[in-house]
């Protein structure tokens, strides 16, 4: 995934026009400024959101995402569910495990997580992917990484997004099948 929050539609297009298709947002409001007009030019392009998501912006969401990566509360699966019946559609969903277990970032706790995951699968069924985290910017990412894959195996989800542009090679060692890559691609923002 080429993560293009920040950048202009048209560094989106020229990623698009080299043969980038999967692309990640981190804001609703953004996302939703940018990529309609790009759809028109590009219409097999995809879109994931990869930000806290307040639930408020759950509808707007629901509407533009193909993928949602940022459940992680049952408030949340709430909202999406509702909207998702509103829409008529109902986008792939990843649940974002805080798994670095830091104080300030979002994410279900990973001793929650079987729970959450559980509840997930039975409300939204296959369009529960699989599980996103970002470990702590600090320290090796490589046992979180593991552990993250652990509880994915344990539940039969496939998916896997792990891995940004400082860590990508230890999240794909790790099992990733999707890396979130955006300064690397796209320059400092
Ligand atoms: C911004 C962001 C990325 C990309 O980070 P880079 O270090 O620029 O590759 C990946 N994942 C999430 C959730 C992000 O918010």
């Amino acid at each position: 995934m080429a993560v293009s929050k920040t950048h202009p539609a048209e560094a989106i297009a020229a990623a698009a026009a080299a043969g980038q298709r999967v692309f990640g947002e981190n804001r609703v409001q953004e996302a939703a400024a940018k990529f309609p007009g790009l759809r028109e030019r590009v219409p097999d392009l995809r879109l994931h959101l990869i930000g806290a998501l307040q639930t408020n912006k759950a509808a707007e969401a629901v509407r533009i995402a193909d993928v949602i990566e940022s459940l992680d509360r049952p408030r949340l699966a709430d909202a999406i569910a509702r909207a998702a019946e509103a829409a008529g559609r109902l986008p792939g969903l990843l649940v974002q495990v805080n798994i670095g277990e830091e104080a300030q970032k979002a994410g279900v706790a990973p001793g929650e997580a079987d729970a959450f995951i559980e509840a997930c699968r039975e409300r939204f069924g296959d369009a529960l992917l699989g599980l996103m985290a970002i470990p702590p910017a600090e320290g090796d990412p490589a046992p979180l990484f593991a552990r993250l894959a652990a509880i994915a195996a344990r539940h039969g989800l496939r998916h896997l997004s792990m891995g940004m542009s400082g860590d990508f090679e230890a999240a794909i060692a790790a099992g990733a099948t999707e890396i979130r890559v955006g300064s690397a691609i796209f320059g400092a923002r």
